[in-house]
């Protein structure tokens, strides 16, 4: 019997910028894992979804892998065919969002005061004012 016949549990807190569960600095996957692993997650080594379920928190669907092992199962996967921009799972502000934030950005906003006026955080700001994140969007 697959391993994967039982279901996601979504995590239901945050999500980091990547897409997956956080609590704090905890990645919520990792501890998950951890917890099933009885040790932590060894250094260099990810915790892989079995599912390809980012926000996924059931044991059974992880397992450690090594990055490289991570990478070979998302190509395989299609995970690098994801749609971009708003249809994306990281798009948590729209195409107009992005846009004001870029003005509001060289109005001299911090990234901290936009993090905090469209509830993300600044490293998603910074990503997303630097034209590095949401591409798609010109202004
Ligand atoms: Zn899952």
């Amino acid at each position: 019997m697959s391993m994967d016949q039982t279901p996601c549990v979504i995590w239901q807190g945050a999500l980091a910028a990547n897409g997956y569960p956080v609590a704090g600095k905890t990645y919520m996957h990792r501890a998950s894992l951890a917890l099933k692993l009885r040790r932590s997650v060894r250094h260099g080594f990810d915790a892989c979804h079995t599912c390809d379920v980012r926000s996924c928190v059931n044991p059974d669907h992880l397992y450690e892998g090594t990055r490289s092992q991570n990478m070979a199962d998302c190509t395989a996967r299609g995970r690098h065919n994801k749609p971009a921009g708003e249809a994306h799972w990281g798009a948590k502000v729209s195409a107009d969002d992005v846009r004001e934030m870029r003005r509001l950005s060289n109005l001299g906003w911090t990234r901290k005061a936009l993090g905090e006026k469209y509830d993300i955080n600044p490293a998603t700001v910074s990503r997303i004012v630097r034209n590095i994140w949401r591409t798609e969007v010109s202004a």
